[in-house]
């Protein structure tokens, strides 16, 4: 081992206590176990607790907090702040806690801390049910949700987090509390957006709902060229759009690299109604470069953006939430994607929000967004990172005057920066709970918190 703190005598009593792995510098399986879905997130860290069960978090936890070394909890590593790692610490990996359990009576999926959207679709949808989780299957449903969860079901069912019913917890002292609308209210309010700020969560149980197997999806795309018509007629259809219906669009590349300007669905009740609802966009803008909407299981739905975000590549992503896609907004929009395209990527998303999601309750802050902007720089020759990130920064800059704040999942480590914007008129009262559960700030690698005084 290249550290001194693993040939400690004690390190030894806490991997025979463990029931998972523990790995340590040099050791085999280190340098597998240490890389995280952002390659710009290359960090060594002291130990790497690969924990098998609610005890394990707990020991590790303990070690960790013992001898005051930074904590790193990780669900499924796709944080794109790179959060989910450390130099020099502990990172508790939930890796190994994906099970999900579905109760199809009652309508509720218990998932492991570790579980990702396809573990948890995959269970549900054998029962004919689902709940909000993101477009991306690989991704983690534990920092998902903790940041609020957006994805295809959202205008229907709310964010992942509205569809919270309990979050298990291990806190910074080594409880285990069960989170619910009845038990450490507080906590569970803050749970619903707060991020990974209060705990180690080594469950979830969602509500589901009836969805599938078979949703109007998919995806269609224009020349890059006609891509102020496409964010014209995207924007008819977001404000016509029953909550049925949630859809993106996208300044990106197409399957062969050629810039795209895309639209994309899913039309969560009968097939045809969801074509005669896209219809009259593709009828605005005109022929397209290749029409991939249509009927397809809620699965391949879930998972067909898989192979366009691989782990191991870089990336810096910026987003914003905005009152309305304003003809301003367009402008910047048009202006700060370019008609041509190669490596690297440089994409702007626009997510419509709304419907169930303004109704929900948490810690989620930007309810009343009427669109999220992402804005994702993603590259895999190291050279280009300087241009990519101005890129990104220039393009939040111009979008600032139009934004309300950044959404927690996707914004960048900035020590804080973000944190004012990102939670909003919440962060008062998630500063009270973390205090009450987290006063040394113990789970600080995220957008953090700070306890109130
Ligand atoms: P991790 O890197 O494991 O963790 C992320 C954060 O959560 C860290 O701060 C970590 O400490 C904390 N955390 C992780 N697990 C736990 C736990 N068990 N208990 C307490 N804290 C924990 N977001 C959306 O809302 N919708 C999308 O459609 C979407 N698509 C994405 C697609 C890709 C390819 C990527 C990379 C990200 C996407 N995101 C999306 C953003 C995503 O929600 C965040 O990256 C999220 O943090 C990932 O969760 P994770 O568990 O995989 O991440």
């Amino acid at each position: 081992a290249e550290t001194g703190l693993a040939n400690e005598a004690d390190v030894g009593d806490l991997r025979e206590a463990m029931h998972g792995r523990l790995l340590a510098p040099g050791e085999p399986g280190y340098d597998e176990a240490r890389r995280v879905w952002n390659a710009t997130a290359d960090r060594r860290p002291a130990l790497i607790a690969s924990c098998a069960d609610v005890t394990d978090v707990q020991t590790a936890l303990g070690f960790a907090v013992a001898r005051g070394l930074p904590v790193a909890v990780r669900g499924g590593g796709h944080s794109v702040a790179g959060f989910s790692t450390c130099d020099d610490g502990m990172v508790i990996d939930l890796g190994g806690m994906r099970a999900v359990s579905v109760d199809p009576e009652r309508r509720v999926a218990r998932a492991g801390g570790g579980a990702t959207g396809a573990d948890v679709d995959r269970a549900t949808q054998e029962h004919g049910l689902a709940t909000t989780l993101g477009v991306v299957s690989t991704t983690g449903i534990a920092g998902l949700t903790l940041g609020g969860g957006i994805g295809w079901l959202m205008r229907k069912h709310g964010l992942a987090c509205d569809n919270l019913l309990a979050v298990e917890l291990v806190t910074a002292d080594g409880r285990v509390l069960r989170a619910s609308a009845d038990e450490h209210p507080d906590l569970f309010w803050a749970l619903k957006g707060g991020g990974g700020n209060f705990g180690v969560a080594t469950s979830f149980e969602y509500r589901l709902h009836p969805v599938g197997p078979t949703v109007y999806g998919g995806g269609v795309m224009f020349d890059r060229g006609r891509r102020r018509a496409v964010l014209e007629a995207y924007r008819e259809l977001t404000r016509e759009a029953p909550d049925d219906l949630t859809t993106y669009t996208a300044m990106t590349d197409g399957p062969d690299g050629t810039p795209v300007a895309a639209v994309a669905a899913c039309y969560a009740g009968d097939p045809a109604e969801g074509a005669r609802l896209l219809d009259p966009l593709k009828a605005a803008v005109g022929e397209p470069l290749l029409d991939g909407l249509g009927p397809l299981t809620y699965l391949q739905q879930q998972s067909r953006m898989d192979e366009a975000y691989p782990r191991g590549a870089y990336h810096y992503w910026r987003s914003c939430f905005l009152d309305d896609l304003t003809d301003a907004v367009i402008d910047v929009l048009v202006d700060r994607a370019s008609d041509v395209s190669a490596p690297p990527a440089l994409e702007l998303i626009v997510e419509h929000l709304g419907g169930a999601i303004t109704a929900g309750d948490g810690a989620f802050a930007h309810r009343g967004a009427s669109h999220d902007v992402l804005i994702a720089a993603n590259w895999t020759d190291p050279a280009d990172e300087a241009h990519c990130v101005a890129w990104a920064r220039d393009t939040a800059a111009a979008l600032a005057p139009h934004s309300r704040g950044g959404y927690v999942n996707y914004e960048p480590d900035a020590g804080g920066a973000h944190v004012p914007a990102a939670f909003g008129d919440r962060l008062a009262r998630l500063a009270a709970v973390k205090a009450a559960y987290d006063p040394h700030n113990v789970f600080s690698l995220n957008q953090n918190v700070a306890p109130a005084t």
